[in-house]
């Protein structure tokens, strides 16, 4: 194996050592970055939640303790409002005031509407005229009018008016039957008149006379009982005819429509025990019922009205409450806690606002994500820093390695020649003067060829270490190969030279340039062996000289054409063993010629010989 394959084989494994070194260096600190990054995002992101979550828990309590003082305050408004006035009255009031969706008082609403025994159904008066009725309405008619007049109970003067107005409308006389109603029913006495269940008659023949009216003259009329019907404090009218009147009239007009409808169903529902002082079921879906301590009164609410009101008690505090009523489960995501003693079996809780908690989360991961990269963006660079500096020492490791190497290796044949010349010499007492003069010669080229090897030696340390300095002056291409052709040390024969006339002078360091034309020249002589024909040539190239170097030697295989370039090179040692050399001449040449802005290349054949050409740029 030869000294450059050697050097080569460990200069690249250790290349790939140190690349490797390089990559565990970044990969693994990168590695263990990015791993705490995650558990560091994940270990924020639990705490934060869990500080959330707390403030939250806190703010769920405080909610808790407002919903229950909303429910006693509301008990204790319920039970103030209901202390003054009537059924009626406190039931109206309650239901405007806004305090429940209905209320049931002792007194209003009720089903019973309070009815007593017919005490007309026998007279005979009463029968005979209502006998009557069916064979001569109009006759009836004046009968019933007898009877009311002389009647002092004013509900059975008021029937009998009402029995009056049947008879008319049988009669066909609606006009009559108009005018009995307006002047009877309307104000005064008869509005009080009640029939045996209990309904005010004069209201149900107001209605009555709305119906048989012109359109035209209805809009007063209507006016005047809706004004009878919508007053809880006039005349104490059974729940079940207000209802009645409320949905002939048009309910929406009517503001306790709503509460009065659902008092009756309720109430229908025959479920109507009072409650305790706590949220209770009414048995109605979506129908809850509360009473205040010491009220014998069922305030009732629709589940909607009771969230409504508890709802806005977040109000302020920038979370949504929510509300879930028994049999019902809280939004999963929501931080949940059971409702206060106000609310059995309810539950409360309130959204944790995942938008904003992402946000933050992923604001965070960002600034993690930020602060990670410039890690491993520190990490990488310091990497590819140290290993620069790696592989620069590294080279000028190998460099100097392959340096002792070579010098040890190439100055021992000249070394060696020399003493056993010497040696014979010295051997004889009477050396022949010829032998003598032969010898010499010998040992003069060997001296010469250790001289170019110390000087190539010296001119690569020099390159090496940036210490050559060159003096660029305009020269005379003719004068570089002029010098050349009298430095060198080999024979004339085969040699020709070509210099084309009128060359431009060249910006250049003339011992430099006349180092590059010995090198191709030695080259040229080394590696043709026999009947050498080695060629120099100068001419003009656009703005460029070139020198040409061409031999019929033995020539460079393409492949080898581009790394004879490298230092410590060499196609074949063998061959070059003989002629001496160590690789670094064209190495050397290249150097030179690119410090003067130009450019070496080679044309070559195997077996056919070799052109080098260096071309630099002309003076300006
Ligand atoms: P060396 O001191 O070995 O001549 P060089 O750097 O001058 O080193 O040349 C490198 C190699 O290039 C040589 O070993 C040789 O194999 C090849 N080489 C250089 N010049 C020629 C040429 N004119 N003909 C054939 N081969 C050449």
């Amino acid at each position: 194996m030869n000294l450059r394959t050697q050097l080569g084989r460990t200069w690249h494994g250790g290349r790939w050592l140190v690349a490797l070194f390089l990559l565990i260096g970044v990969l693994a600190p990168t590695a263990c970055v990015l791993w705490f990054l995650n558990v560091a995002v994940n270990n924020d992101r639990d705490a934060s939640r869990r500080k959330l979550e707390e403030a939250y828990r806190g703010q769920l309590k405080l909610l808790r303790g407002r919903v229950d003082s909303w429910w006693d305050k509301r008990a204790a408004d319920l039970e103030r409002e209901s202390r003054a006035g009537s059924g009626p009255v406190v039931f109206e009031r309650l239901v405007t005031q806004g305090l429940a969706d209905s209320v049931i008082t002792p007194e209003y609403p009720s089903l019973s509407t309070g009815a007593t025994a017919d005490p007309a159904a026998t007279r005979p008066d009463w029968l005979a005229a209502r006998l009557l009725e069916s064979q001569s309405p109009s006759a009836a008619a004046d009968s019933w009018a007898a009877i009311a007049k002389g009647e002092p109970d004013v509900s059975i003067a008021s029937r009998a008016l009402q029995a009056r107005v049947r008879s008319l409308v049988r009669a066909g006389d609606r006009a009559a039957a108009i005018h009995t109603i307006e002047e009877n029913f309307t104000t005064g006495r008869f509005l009080h008149g009640r029939d045996p269940e209990g309904r005010f008659i004069a209201l149900d023949e107001q209605l009555l006379a709305i119906r048989l009216m012109d359109a035209s003259r209805t809009a007063l009329a209507t006016r005047h009982l809706h004004d009878l019907v919508a007053d809880y404090s006039g005349l104490p009218i059974p729940s079940t005819q207000r209802l009645f009147l409320m949905d002939e009239l048009g309910a929406a007009s009517f503001p306790t429509y709503a509460a009065e409808r659902l008092a009756a169903q309720f109430l229908e529902s025959g479920r109507t025990r009072p409650g305790g002082s706590a949220l209770e079921p009414t048995g109605i879906p979506d129908l809850w019922k509360l009473t205040p301590a010491s009220t014998p009164l069922i305030a009732l609410f629709h589940t909607a009205t009771a969230i409504a009101g508890m709802r806005s008690l977040s109000a302020g505090l920038n979370i949504a409450l929510n509300v879930t009523p028994p049999g019902h489960a809280p939004p999963a995501a929501d931080e949940w806690m059971p409702a206060g003693s106000a609310l059995p079996g309810w539950q409360i809780s309130i959204s944790m606002p995942g938008q904003e908690f992402d946000a933050m989360a992923k604001r965070r991961v960002a600034s993690y994500v930020w602060i990670g990269l410039l890690a491993i963006a520190v990490v990488a660079i310091s990497a590819l820093a140290a290993g620069q500096l790696l592989r620069r020492q590294w080279r000028i490791a190998t460099l100097k390695t392959d340096l002792v190497a070579a010098v040890s290796h190439e100055l021992k044949t000249p070394v060696a020649s020399v003493r056993v010349l010497v040696d014979t010499l010295l051997a004889e007492e009477h050396p022949e003067a010829g032998k003598t003069r032969d010898y010499l010669e010998l040992i003069a080229h060997e001296n010469r060829r250790l001289s170019r090897l110390i000087e190539n030696f010296l001119t690569f340390s020099r390159l090496e270490r940036n210490r050559q300095k060159f003096e660029f002056t305009e020269v005379d291409p003719v004068r570089v190969v002029e010098a050349a052709m009298m430095a060198r040390s080999q024979s004339d024969a085969g040699l020709s030279v070509l210099i084309a006339p009128d060359l431009p002078r060249i910006r250049a360091d003339e011992d430099a340039l006349v180092t590059v034309l010995r090198n191709l020249l030695d080259n040229a002589w080394k590696y043709t062996p026999d009947e050498k024909r080695i060629a120099v040539r100068a001419y003009r190239e656009n703005a460029r000289v070139v020198f040409a170097v061409e031999d019929n030697g033995i020539g460079i295989a393409a492949s080898e054409q581009k790394r004879i370039f490298r230092r410590f090179y060499q196609v074949d040692r063998r061959l070059t063993r003989d002629a001496g050399g160590c690789g670094l001449g064209l190495s050397i040449v290249e150097f030179i010629v690119r410090a003067h802005g130009g450019a070496v290349r080679v044309r070559s054949e195997p077996g056919r010989g070799s052109t080098f050409f260096v071309a630099v740029p002309a003076a300006t």
